[in-house]
């Protein structure tokens, strides 16, 4: 089990904490691959209690690695309060730096305003942004909070760049027009963030030549 729970991808280890997520994204890696680096499988028979994420680290040699970052077959602040347990926890025992790669949608999961909670654990946050407007992110994400999604991850993103040293915004670049590509970066702009375009792909082969997965 625990080499779905942690795993690697190029220089840096990965933490797949749930498979849970509030949108159905056209692009998420997850609807046409299970395995991602030296995840076989990134489903998950059942979530992991957060001792069994810290026995899973224990595997590896932290130091071997760049970052370590909470991204995997779901949205990881759906277990917000347990990913935070575990950054401390790693804190304890290392100086690695942290990420977590997110859509976004933390404070509508969560019903709390959860910028704050990052503050200390956390040294970077990858925001998916995907779109220029509620209703196109919308046609792409399919967030079961619909047209109140997107407003919020904006919210989210600027609040969270007040706690947390790095923030970026990336879009996932599936033939999207110049212009939307433009406009998500101004909106991205208003938020404080940086801008990064994802090149989209469909394979591991592909996905190995890349930084990060294309989930959230
Ligand atoms: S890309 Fe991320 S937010 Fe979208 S469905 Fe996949 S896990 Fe969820």
């Amino acid at each position: 089990m625990s080499n779905n729970i942690a795993y690697v991808l190029g220089h840096t280890l990965y933490l797949n904490i749930t498979n849970r997520c509030p949108c159905v994204c056209d692009f998420c890696i997850r609807t046409h691959s299970k395995s991602v680096g030296s995840g076989d499988n990134l489903w998950l028979d059942e979530e992991p209690h957060r001792t069994d994420v810290m026995n899973a680290l224990a595997e590896y040699d932290l130091g071997r690695y760049r970052e370590l970052v909470f991204c995997g077959y779901g949205e990881p602040t759906c277990r917000l309060d347990d990913l935070l347990w575990i950054c401390r926890k790693v804190r304890g025992l290392r100086d690695i730096p942290i990420r977590v790669n997110t859509n976004g949608l933390s404070d509508l999961i969560n019903g709390r305003n959860t910028a704050p909670e990052f503050y200390g654990l956390v040294d970077a946050v990858s925001v998916s942004l995907n779109a220029s407007s509620p209703e196109k992110y919308d046609a792409i994400c399919h967030s079961r909070f619909g047209l109140d999604a997107l407003p919020a991850v904006l919210k989210f993103t600027k609040e969270v760049g007040e706690y947390v040293p790095e923030v970026i915004m990336t879009v996932v670049d599936n033939d999207t027009p110049r212009e939307e590509l433009d406009a998500c970066e101004a909106l991205c702009k208003e938020t404080g963030a940086q801008f990064r375009v994802r090149r989209y792909i469909t394979t591991y082969e592909e996905e190995a030549q890349k930084p990060d997965p294309q989930i959230s």
